[in-house]
C-alpha cells in the first residue's frame, strides 16, 4: 500500500488544519524532523474567550518544537507554526491553542507525556531520564503537571473512613503522613510532617474535592498524642480504632525491653531478640527449639512474652465479651511487676475506647503495610532526586488511583 501524506498525519496525530510540510532525518543528530505549517485560510477558535471561527491574524512562532514519540529508534521532534488569531469577540490577539501539547510552552507532546507516565510506573526516574535522553527535571515537570491535574479532579464526597500512618521521607527524621480511604484503599492525602497539622490540611484537601469532615465516622491510627489531637479537633465526629498492628508493636517493645534488663544477668538470652517477637509461625527452627525450650520459664522474659500472646489473643474474642477480657489484661499487667509490662498496661487503659473500637470498625492499617511498601519503592524510583515534592508525587501515582484521563 502506498502511504500518502495524510495517512503519516494521522500517524503523527496532527490535526487540521495543521499539514505535514516535509519530514526530514537529519544524520548527523540521528533524528527525525517534521515540520508542520497552518493552513492560513482556516479559521480557528480564540484561546483567550473561546470564541470559535476566528480568523488567522499571523504567524507568532515559525518553529516552535515539541518532542514527540520515537520515530524507530530516533527521536522525533514536531516543528510547527504557531499562529494568532485576532477575535471579534474580545479583542485580542493570541497565541491558539496547540492540540498536541497540553500547554503552549510545553516541551513535548502529549504522546510523548503518556509514554513517560506509562515509564515512571516501572522505573526509576534517573533510568526514565537515561532511556529517553531528556534531563531528568523536565520529565518531574510531566509527573508534575498530571498528578496535580489528576488530583484537582479527584472526587472524594464519598469518602467516611481514614487510615493514617507516618513513614520517613528520608534518612533521618523527616516524616510525611498519608492519609487513606480505607474503602476504597486509596492515597487521598499526604502530608509532611507527622504533627496535628497534617490532619487540618487532610481536612482541606478533603473539602476541597467534594468531601465532608462531617461525614468521616471512623479514623484509625497510632496511639501518638499528635495524631489524636488532630483526629479529635479536625473530625470530631469520627471514632478513632488505634491500629492492632501498633497496640500489638507496642507490647513486642515492652517484651523486648524486659528482655534487655534481664539479660545483663542471663547468659541464656543471648542473641535470643528476635525469637520473643516474631510470631511463631515466623520462627526459624534454631528460634523455635529455643522458644520451645524457655517460653514457659520463670524468666520475666518468659512471662512478657506470655502476655503479650495473651494480649494478642484477644483480637480473636467476640466483640461482646472482648472489651472485658482487655480490662483483665490491663489489671493483669498493671500488677505484674514488670515496669515495660506496667508502662503498657498503663497506656492501653489510657486508650481503652480506642483499642476496642476495633471490634466494632475492624479497620486496621493491614493496607497502610502495603502503601508503605510502595512508598518505599518510591523513594527509590524518585533516588537521586528527594525532594518531598518529588516523593508525595510518586506516592499519589502507584498509590493514589487517579484517573489520568480527566481534563
Ligand atoms: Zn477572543
Amino acid at each position: 500500500m502506498l502511504i500518502e501524506i495524510k495517512d503519516i498525519e494521522n500517524v503523527f496525530h496532527i490535526p487540521d488544519p495543521w499539514y505535514i510540510h516535509s519530514c526530514i532525518f537529519d544524520e548527523i543528530k540521528q533524528q527525525l524532523d517534521v515540520y508542520i505549517k497552518v493552513d492560513k485560510d482556516t479559521l480557528l477558535s480564540c484561546s483567550e474567550c473561546g470564541a470559535e471561527n476566528q480568523r488567522f491574524f499571523d504567524i507568532a512562532d515559525y518553529d516552535r518544537t515539541w518532542r514527540h514519540l520515537n520515530f524507530l529508534e530516533y527521536p522525533c521532534y514536531v516543528h510547527a507554526e504557531h499562529p494568532r488569531t485576532d477575535c471579534e469577540n474580545c479583542g485580542k490577539k493570541r497565541r491558539v491553542h496547540i492540540p498536541w501539547a497540553i500547554k503552549p510552552r510545553a516541551s513535548f507532546t502529549k504522546l510523548f507525556d503518556a509514554w513517560i507516565m506509562m515509564l515512571v510506573k516501572d522505573m526509576p526516574m534517573n533510568a526514565v531520564s537515561r532511556l529517553v535522553g531528556e534531563h531528568d527535571t523536565r520529565l518531574w515537570r510531566i509527573l508534575h503537571h498530571y498528578v496535580d491535574q489528576a488530583m484537582a479532579h479527584q472526587d472524594l464526597s464519598h469518602v467516611t473512613k481514614i487510615n493514617t500512618d507516618e513513614t520517613s521521607s528520608k534518612r533521618g527524621h523527616q516524616y510525611i503522613t498519608i492519609f487513606v480511604d480505607s474503602d476504597k484503599k486509596n492515597v487521598i492525602h499526604v502530608a509532611k510532617g507527622k504533627d496535628a497539622a497534617t490532619w487540618k490540611t487532610c481536612k482541606e484537601r478533603l473539602e476541597e474535592q467534594g468531601g465532608h469532615a462531617k461525614n468521616i465516622t471512623e479514623v484509625c491510627m497510632d496511639m501518638s498524642p499528635a495524631f489524636i489531637k488532630g483526629a479529635s479537633d479536625y473530625f470530631p465526629e469520627a471514632s478513632i480504632t488505634f491500629d492492632k498492628f501498633h497496640v500489638i508493636q507496642e507490647a513486642n517493645k515492652a517484651v523486648d525491653e524486659v528482655r534487655r534488663n534481664e539479660r545483663k544477668t542471663c547468659a541464656e538470652l543471648k542473641n535470643t531478640r528476635y525469637a520473643w517477637l516474631k510470631n511463631e509461625e515466623n520462627l526459624t527452627k534454631k528460634q523455635k527449639s529455643m522458644l520451645d525450650k524457655l517460653k514457659d520459664s520463670e524468666l520475666d522474659t518468659a512471662k512478657a512474652y506470655r502476655m503479650r500472646l495473651c494480649l494478642q489473643e484477644i483480637y480473636q474474642y467476640p466483640a461482646p465479651i472482648a472489651p472485658m477480657v482487655l480490662e483483665d489484661w490491663i489489671q493483669w499487667g498493671l500488677r505484674c511487676r514488670l515496669e515495660p509490662m506496667i508502662q503498657l498496661a498503663k497506656m492501653l487503659k489510657k486508650h481503652f475506647d480506642g483499642v476496642v473500637q476495633w471490634f466494632q470498625s475492624q479497620l486496621n492499617n493491614g493496607i497502610l503495610e502495603g502503601i508503605n511498601s510502595l512508598f518505599q519503592t518510591a523513594k527509590r524510583k524518585a533516588r537521586g532526586y528527594r525532594s518531598d515534592k518529588n516523593i508525595i508525587a510518586m506516592v499519589y501515582l502507584l498509590a493514589g488511583k487517579l484517573d489520568f484521563s480527566a481534563k
